[in-house]
């Protein structure tokens, strides 16, 4: 038998998912975000169970996109920072690779690079993230100089929301009005929504919404949602108790001692720890599921293996289940215990433990 950490990947959940997103969309096309390895679980599985579903796919840089054209992908690949030198240009030209313009030297950097056959160009927008894209000047001038010298491209207008996971939806709805105010004087596509705005605001969908997350079967919001709980998690974190033993009441456990027994207990150490992608910080108490029961971290994280305190739950031997998150503890909620988002639990995934896919 094998070290029991692991990594299920349900791909009939992915496809669950991504089902969904399309029906919330009805009109828009779909780029399906795969960026960081599709959020740690493997971009080329997913990318190949999304292909029916999707119209194009989205990665932060070039060498996500070639990875998965030469593994045989052949929808579109928008490069969601665009290209870092205008030699990129030429290759995403050969591999249709489309391109966000993000500021006016990409947009030079078009206008200049030789260009026989028309490329997918989507000028941001910053109209609130400040973080990257242009001014409403920029993008109109950006616009006048690609139709005029390079008509042959495809040209989108595209933003990101900073707080569309919010319940307060003012922000979002002033992003959209500047987003919309630039867009009434241009004739090309829009592209506003993540998940978390795609679920919220079905009036920002446009031509193409661009679902990251939420395929990946985590609710965007904090706060109760339809259709959001309704997703499936793609990804569960597993593994197994390998020894167990009792302590004393005032005995310690771990690194540091810095879980100390109340009364006597019974811990049981599991074989999964920070090299796994289990988060370092998890505090003491941190739900982890046993054989179907939720118990106690309790214990630093190590590299290696964690330890929970099971003195209430009679049965858990050596050889129990447990799921670290998953069905049965979403990483949402592990995340929240831990002081973080989903999103940075599930791209820390190493490539350590092996991933099982299923579905
Ligand atoms: C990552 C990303 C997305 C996907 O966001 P989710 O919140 O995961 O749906 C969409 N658009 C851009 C520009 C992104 O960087």
């Amino acid at each position: 038998m094998s070290r029991p950490a692991h990594a299920v990947i349900n791909l009939s959940h992915l496809r669950h998912n991504a089902e969904i997103a399309r029906q919330s969309a009805p009109n828009s096309q779909m780029v399906a975000v795969v960026k960081a390895n599709a959020y740690g679980h493997g971009s080329l599985a997913i990318a190949q169970t999304l292909e029916p579903f999707a119209d194009a796919f989205a990665v932060a840089c070039i060498e996500e996109a070639r990875y998965l054209r030469s593994a045989g992908i052949s929808l579109p690949i928008l490069l969601l920072e665009g290209v870092f030198d205008p030699s990129e240009i030429e290759e995403a030209q050969r591999h249709n690779f489309w391109l966000m313009l993000h500021n006016p030297e990409q947009v030079n950097w078009v206008l200049q690079a030789p260009a026989a056959n028309g490329l997918g160009l989507w000028l941001k927008m910053d109209t609130g993230m400040h973080r990257l894209g242009m001014t409403a000047a920029e993008i109109l001038r950006g616009f006048q100089q690609l139709a005029e010298k390079t008509p042959q491209h495809k040209l989108t207008l595209a933003t990101h929301f900073s707080t569309a996971d919010r319940q307060d939806h003012t922000y979002t709805h002033q992003q959209w009005s500047h987003f919309s105010a630039v867009k009434s004087q241009l004739s090309c596509l829009g592209s506003a929504a993540n998940s978390a705005a795609i679920l919220a605001h079905p009036q920002y969908q446009c031509d193409f919404i661009r679902p990251g997350l939420m395929l990946y079967g985590c609710s965007p919001f904090e706060h109760a949602h339809p259709i959001a709980d309704t997703l499936k998690p793609v990804m569960s974190l597993r593994s197994a108790v390998i020894a167990a033993r009792d302590v004393r009441a005032g005995d310690s456990v771990g690194y540091g001692c810095s879980w100390q027994a109340q009364r006597d207990s019974r811990i049981a150490t599991i074989a999964v720890g920070y090299g796994d992608g289990y988060p370092r910080h998890a505090p003491q108490g941190t739900d982890l599921v046993i054989d179907g029961h939720r118990v106690p971290l309790a214990g630093t994280v190590s590299m290696d293996m964690i330890t929970a305190d099971i003195t209430d739950i009679a049965h858990l031997d050596v050889g129990a289940p447990v799921e670290l998150w998953g069905e049965q503890l979403s990483v949402t909620e592990l995340a929240r215990q831990c002081g973080t988002i989903s999103y940075e639990l599930l791209t820390r995934m190493p490539s350590r433990p092996p991933r099982k896919i299923v579905g």
